[in-house]
């Protein structure tokens, strides 16, 4: 098998299967010895974990074999496109790390050569405006096991169906009237070959070209030729398409790119556990108000995932580790929370912070004092250097690192136990102070000054290190903790209605005392918070000195790298 170089780990890895094609070619001298490719979304929302793997095959692919990859708007589609998508998509991109250079193109700028290939096949006798309705040609397109029956228009003379088409061009039928389609094969076993549709009628405003065109091109018939004019070499796609592939052929050839034509190649969608991905779907949820816009941070999409605190690292080494295959999988969603974990584990301030706080006092401490005490950032990479952060005799901890009834093997805070406080001293527990209810307000402690930086002169251990944050210098954020959008375990859709089953517990907002340092945070900013997981500073939410802490994702998972 073919082997590359990755750069960065100089480990060896075997090519996937489309860049074995492409080397290949590459080999064979095929294309003049070029590599072009393209990502054309659909401006109609906004790009999500799936459209990453496009990305990062389509521009990899081409920046590894020393080409280049283009953006290109599929938006043949007058309706649901919209300028906002353009704009988030271009950003998307950019922010994941790739770049089309003067490279963005437009399907709809290619309208006027659509139409010119429709009229050279009309003339050519390869294609013909049909009359019947889209419920007559279902019924005469037959199935996988009959064959199609031809259309009444099929054999209309080639002056007529000009004649025909540039009345449907000037507007003068209604739409779904009249259809100009491909005159193949209705015997064909493909039944994509038999005679496909590749003009309708649509009086609608285009987000580019407004009213100017009334007539749209299939995307069957518009996408190979988008990919033959900007020469395309290797027009990766997905799945769902490989049916398709023999009218892409087709279209290519009859519209007379004949030299190097581009060839389309397919590869298996990313599907996820937990989370739902289709833009569809995700629109869906915006416009119910399920959500905080595309980008709320529970969403799959490329912005809600940056605003949720993934890195571009984080979702290209995601895509990296998934692989490309022909075969249709759904991918844990476990996996791409491990990416985030690995990239920011060393690279981001391992600071604290209390979630579900308990106050902490320390009765020996002198009353009044507070010291500051040298911490590392991260204790895992000493270049991320130290802070000073304040500590004094009443400090707040997690409330679960107290119990009054300790279980066996519980070793944190409980009577009589000495615990570390991280970065600070030893305590041991000497009582607490409950309400009428039980519920625990203040638990007490003495410390020993000699274990000042967390460890104990005469060696002597604790089984237990508990994190904490100074009382009167604490600062009280606001924090967001997520879980899946759908809860995969209960049914991604509802058996009743067919609908959505959103996780209602899929946000709790709650409040965080936090160290001083966290209090600088800006958005997009992110921290491993020590016990409680990574978080990022909302971009939206969050104020000078009042930052709004995002749960990227908690430390542990159950989730194992698969064996390679
Ligand atoms: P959606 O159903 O989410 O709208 P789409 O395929 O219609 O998806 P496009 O905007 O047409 O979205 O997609 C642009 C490119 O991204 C296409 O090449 C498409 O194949 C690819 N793509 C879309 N979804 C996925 C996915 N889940 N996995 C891999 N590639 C995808
Ligand atoms: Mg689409």
């Amino acid at each position: 098998m073919a082997e590359i170089k990755s750069e960065e780990t100089s480990e060896k890895k075997s090519l996937n299967f489309i860049e074995q094609i492409v080397e290949n070619d590459l080999k064979e001298g095929k294309n003049g010895g070029k590599v072009q490719t393209r990502f054309p979304p659909e401006p109609n929302g906004y790009l999500h974990i799936g459209h990453a793997k496009a990305i990062c095959l389509d521009f990899g692919i081409a920046a590894a074999h020393g080409g280049v990859c283009n953006l290109r708007f599929d938006d043949t589609n007058p309706t649901k496109e919209d300028v906002e998508y353009v704009e988030s998509i271009q950003e998307d991109v950019k922010w994941l790390g790739f770049d089309w250079e003067d490279r963005l193109y437009y399907a709809s700028s290619y309208f006027q050569k659509y139409y010119e290939v429709a009229v050279k096949l009309i003339k050519e006798g390869k294609a013909f405006v049909c009359d019947l309705t889209a419920e007559e040609m279902r019924q005469y397109r037959g199935t996988l096991s009959t064959p199609g029956k031809e259309s009444p228009y099929r054999n209309r003379s080639v002056e007529e169906n000009l004649e025909l088409f540039e009345r449907m061009k000037a507007g003068e039928f209604p739409d779904g009237s009249h259809t100009l389609r491909a005159k193949i094969d209705m015997a064909s076993p493909n039944i994509n070959m038999r005679d496909p549709v590749l003009y309708r009628i649509s009086h609608a405003a285009h987000h580019t070209t407004g009213t100017e065109w009334c007539i749209y091109p299939m995307y069957d018939f518009a996408h190979p030729l988008e990919d033959a004019i900007e020469g395309i070499t290797h027009s990766i796609c997905t799945m769902e398409f490989e049916d398709h592939r023999p009218l892409y052929d087709w279209v290519v050839r009859e519209a007379g790119y004949t030299v190097n034509p581009p060839r389309q190649i397919e590869f298996a969608r990313l599907g996820m556990t937990n989370t739902v991905m289709s833009k569809r779907k995700l629109r869906a949820l915006v416009e119910d108000g399920l959500v905080d816009g595309w980008d709320d941070p529970r969403m799959p999409t490329i912005s809600g995932l940056r605003r949720r605190g993934y890195t571009p690292e984080s979702i290209r080494d995601f895509c990296e580790r998934i692989g490309v295959s022909k075969a249709n999988s759904s991918v844990d969603y476990a996996m791409l929370e491990y990416c985030i974990r690995e990239d920011l584990k060393l690279k981001r301030p391992r600071l604290m912070a209390v979630l579900d706080p308990i106050k902490l006092v320390i009765d020996n401490y002198p009353e009044g004092q507070v010291e500051y005490l040298e911490a590392p950032n991260n204790m895992e990479n000493e270049e991320l250097g130290t802070r000073k952060i304040p500590f004094s005799g009443e400090l707040y901890i997690e409330r679960d690192d107290f119990m009054a009834e300790p279980p066996k093997k519980y070793k944190r805070l409980y009577i009589g136990n000495e615990v570390r406080l991280m970065n600070a001293y030893f305590v041991t527990c000497t009582g607490y102070e409950a309400d009428d209810d039980g519920t625990i307000r203040v638990v007490h402690c003495t410390y020993d000054p000699e274990t000042k930086g967390g460890n104990a002169p005469d060696g002597r251990k604790v089984k237990g290190t508990i994190h904490w944050v100074e009382a009167s210098n604490a600062g009280k954020v606001e924090v967001r903790l997520y879980e899946n959008i759908v809860d995969e375990e209960k049914g991604v859709y509802n058996k009743e209605d067919g609908s959505l089953n959103v996780n209602p517990n899929s946000l709790t907002v709650t409040s965080a005392y936090v160290e001083p340092e966290l209090l600088k945070a800006k958005g997009y900013d992110s921290y491993q918070f020590v016990r409680n997981g990574f978080f990022c500073a909302d971009i939206h939410d969050s104020r000078e000195g009042a930052p709004v802490f995002n749960r990227i994702v908690s430390l542990k998972s159950s989730f194992k790298l698969p064996k390679a």
